[in-house]
Formats: C-alpha cells, sequence, structure tokens
C-alpha cells in the first residue's frame, strides 16, 4: 500500500462527509452519507448544508413533513426515496436507539436507507472506529492496483478486511474517492497522475506496453466502417460491463468484468480484414470463433489493424504482461492464447 501512503502525502482534499464528519455529529455523518450515495460532492454538500440549517437531530427529522424535506434534499440522486427512509429513519431511531444513531455495523445496517458501504463510512467518521468503505471508487482502484480481484464493493470491503493493514482501514475511503473523483476516474486521467504512483501502477503499465505493441508491429486504430479488404492482424479491444459466465464452444467459463483483447489475423483473399471482422461484428451471426461468444455481452472499444502476418508474435509478446484466458489460441498455433484480459 505504498501507493496510499503517496495519496497520503499529496492530496490536500477532503471529500464532502469527511468534511461534515469534523463536526462529530454521528447524526449530520448517516444523514450526509445517505444524500451522497449516486450524488455529485458539490450536490451533497449544498443540499447538506442546506438541510441541516433546518433538520439538526432526530426529533426535527421527525418534525418535517415529508413533501418540504423531499424539497430541501432535491436534486441528490433518488431524492423521493430518500426523503422517504429519512422519515422511517427517524422514527426508528427515536423508538429503538433512544434518538441516537447506534455504533455498531450490525446495527446500522438494520436502518432504511443503509448499505455496507454508507454503515462503514459511519463507524469509521462518526465513531473512529474500525471500518473499511468501500463504494465504487476503491473498488475500482484497488482492481486497478491489482490489490484485490472482485467482482463488486462487497467482494471488495471482504478482501480489503483480510489483506488491508489496520493503520488504512478508516483511511482509504477518503483518499481514494478524491483520487477517483479527479484522477483516476472510470476513464483514468493518466496523464494528471502523481508520478510516483503512475510508475507504480499496474494498470499504467499495460496501458504503456499495449502502446509499444501498437508502435512494435504499426497497428493503426480504424473505425468500423473503415476496415480495409486486405490481409492482416488485428486485436479487438473488448469492454465488458458486467462479469458473467459465458459459454464457448463446449466450455463455460466465468469472464470478469473489463478489457479484454484479441488478436486474430485475416489471411485469406476473401477472408481479409474487412469480412472476418466485418463478421466478429456483425448482431445476429452465426458464431464461428470462440470469440464471438464473448463479443455478444461485450462492446468493440476499439479495432487495430497492421497489415503484417503477426498474428502469434503478438499475442506472445502481450502474454508478457497480460493475463491470459484460456481457450482463445488459433487452432494451428502452440500459444497460450489470443485472449488477454485487464481489469477495467
Ligand atoms: S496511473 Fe492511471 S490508472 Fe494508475 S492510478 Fe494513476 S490514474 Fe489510475
Amino acid at each position: 500500500m505504498e501507493k496510499i501512503e503517496i495519496l497520503k502525502e499529496k492530496l490536500n482534499k477532503n471529500a464532502v462527509v469527511t468534511e461534515i464528519a469534523k463536526e462529530k455529529s454521528p447524526f449530520k455523518v448517516l444523514i450526509s452519507t445517505i444524500l451522497s450515495a449516486r450524488t455529485k460532492d458539490e450536490v451533497t454538500e449544498e443540499v447538506s448544508k442546506r438541510l441541516f440549517e433546518k433538520v439538526k437531530n432526530v426529533d426535527d427529522l421527525l418534525k418535517i413533513d415529508l413533501e418540504e424535506l423531499e424539497k430541501l434534499i432535491y436534486p441528490v440522486g433518488f431524492y423521493r426515496m430518500k426523503a422517504k427512509n429519512l422519515k422511517k429513519l427517524a422514527k426508528i431511531l427515536k423508538e429503538n436507539y433512544n434518538g441516537k444513531v447506534p455504533n455498531e455495523l450490525d446495527e446500522l445496517l438494520k436502518l432504511p436507507g443503509v448499505g455496507r458501504k454508507t454503515a462503514n463510512l459511519v463507524i469509521t467518521l462518526a465513531f473512529d472506529d474500525y471500518g473499511i468503505c468501500v463504494d465504487t471508487h476503491v473498488h475500482r482502484i484497488c482492481n486497478r492496483w491489482g490489490y484485490v480481484e472482485t467482482e463488486n464493493p462487497e467482494e471488495t470491503e471482504m478482501e480489503l478486511r483480510k489483506k488491508l493493514p489496520k493503520k488504512y482501514w478508516k483511511i482509504i475511503n477518503n483518499l481514494l474517492v478524491v483520487f477517483g473523483r479527479e484522477i483516476c476516474s472510470p476513464t483514468p486521467k493518466c496523464e494528471e497522475c502523481f508520478e510516483e504512483i503512475r510508475e507504480r501502477c499496474p494498470y499504467y503499465k499495460k496501458i504503456a506496453y499495449f502502446d509499444e505493441i501498437l508502435k512494435k508491429y504499426e497497428f493503426e486504430k480504424v473505425s468500423k466502417n473503415n476496415i480495409p479488404a486486405e490481409k492482416g492482424t488485428y486485436i479487438l479491444k473488448i469492454k465488458l460491463n458486467r462479469g458473467r459466465k459465458i459459454k464457448f464452444g463446449n466450455k463455460e467459463r466465468f469472464f470478469r468484468k473489463g478489457y479484454y483483447f484479441y488478436v486474430g489475423s485475416a489471411l485469406g483473399k476473401s477472408m481479409n480484414l474487412k469480412n472476418r471482422i466485418g463478421r466478429h461484428l456483425k448482431k445476429e451471426k452465426k458464431k464461428f470463433w470462440h470469440i464471438d461468444y464473448l463479443l455478444e455481452f461485450g462492446d468493440v472499444k476499439g479495432i487495430y489493424i497492421s497489415n503484417k502476418g503477426c498474428e502469434c508474435e503478438v499475442a506472445k509478446d502481450l502474454a508478457e504482461v497480460f493475463k491470459c484466458v484460456e481457450g482463445f489460441g488459433c487452432s494451428d498455433c502452440k500459444c497460450e492464447s489470443h485472449l488477454f484480459y485487464m481489469p477495467l
């Protein structure tokens, strides 16, 4: 977790809820965390400020009527549902917890609108206790860094509980939320990243290596409408948005969400690049190649072609850095595979 240490030193900004937590009010931490789900930081900040001027504690939340509450928290994501949940929450806190926010994960999880992410954040920020709040940023970045290999935030939390040193539990969320919003976003801004992190980042190394391979074999990126009817080698960059089991041929395996790079070649007269790639891309198609089964669920995000007959050389080079997905070699080669994986 060297990279976390670097972020600790370099980032000088807090996520909104971390700032709100400085007021030492578990009630405000809980409510603002609920509001922050599916909501931009700026909106959470503005809405929390407006709400806490009128609603300072559980009694205020009990008294305020639903319509006014909806207006106050608009435009946070799912504001109508959140307003309803907040009213229910106030009633439960009053009746079962003496108007106080409980300080145990299991109790917090019983509250309406409170999932593991919220409960963990309340534990760490409001009660300064050990929890690991894993949201989409923590989940994505920990996978990009190869620290975990997981499909969803819950799995990531469980893995981090096993391997993350305790001294990082309370701070990882704040650091990665800020970093994930500003730099390591879903489409990462690697050129704006801290150099010390970039040079330690496996994701960045893979992207840079892929560019080297494109240069080495003189690949050029083409659009699907502009594929030449020539012989050559191609790489398809495929994005799978959700992990799923996929049958290919007579096999079946789980494909994690992420990017897949497939290397193929079209060296026949009629089976040229245009026809071969065109067949892969057709929605309604007979499945000729194993890759066609993956293409049924994945989106092609890049087509790269080279006029060299270099399919197996490219595959061997990619295998140096990327994870091979077995079962995707070509019929007459000895390569481990021609399909390679990288997390999103
Ligand atoms: S180099 Fe890119 S992928 Fe790696 S941490 Fe920085 S922004 Fe994220």
